[in-house]
């Protein structure tokens, strides 16, 4: 038997949280949907529907009303080419979320009511992402979820009126980052590789031009591919409590 990465003997339950709608398909979506196949149940928790996500210039008569009921949609379906098994938004708006208490008593609700064994966000200290800026709503959902899971998730003394709504503590086995400059764990994800993109071209929206965008991800191939045997790679910083 070969040892897997995640080295995981049991059915986990696995809470992805994450800012926007394509967020759990760009990231890590090879390695969700391998887990969906491996029998793992998945959850997103998305901060937003990503209603700033388009141009008023080339989407006339687009609103972020409008496009937050499409982009809502579209999740849905991308998550269900993913596997995962419920979509949660937390209403936050686009391009305005910030890693304060609020959000970390949300965050903490959310936790405690999904009561997940392996969390999933991404990496808040990646401040140049590949493409550019990293989008600063992906710095502040990671940043507010580490500090959600930590130190408050499971200490009844943090936002104790979660406890009056009947959310008891609890504390993730591991919290995976996606997203990441520094990571620890890397999975080989070849064989999910056209699931991860049948998802992300659900989200019909963000995709101008679908061949330019399928050339871009065949370029993140590793290093070691060969036009037959391309391989790809998910990588993550991973913390485990216990
Ligand atoms: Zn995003």
């Amino acid at each position: 038997m070969t040892l897997q990465p995640e080295n995981w003997q049991e059915t986990k339950k696995i809470l992805v949280v994450l800012a926007h709608p394509d967020d759990p398909e760009f990231f890590c979506g090879a390695t969700l949907a391998r887990w969906a196949r491996a029998g793992h149940q998945i959850t997103y928790a998305l901060l937003t529907c990503g209603d700033k996500g388009f141009n008023p210039a080339t989407s006339p008569g687009m609103t972020p009303e409008k496009l937050c009921a499409i982009r809502r949609v579209e999740q849905n379906n991308a998550a269900r080419v993913i596997g995962a098994r419920a979509v949660h938004f937390l209403d936050r708006e686009d391009g305005y979320v910030v890693a304060d208490l609020n959000l970390r008593r949300d965050l903490v609700r959310v936790i405690r009511r999904e009561t997940p064994d392996i969390l999933v966000t991404c990496d808040p200290q990646n401040l140049f992402a590949m493409y550019g800026i990293n989008h600063p709503d992906h710095r502040a959902c990671g940043q507010a979820t580490l500090d959600a899971v930590f130190p408050a998730a499971n200490n009844v003394a943090y936002f104790p009126e979660l406890l009056a709504e009947g959310f008891q503590p609890h504390m993730p086995k591991e919290v995976w980052c996606s997203l990441t400059n520094q990571p620890n764990v890397t999975i080989d994800v070849t064989e999910f590789w056209e699931i991860k993109m049948k998802a992300i071209l659900e989200h019909k929206t963000q995709v101008q031009d679908v061949e330019k965008l399928i050339e871009r991800m065949k370029s993140r191939r590793t290093e070691d591919s060969t036009d037959e045997a391309p391989r790809f790679e998910e990588k993550f910083r991973v913390v485990r409590y216990g």
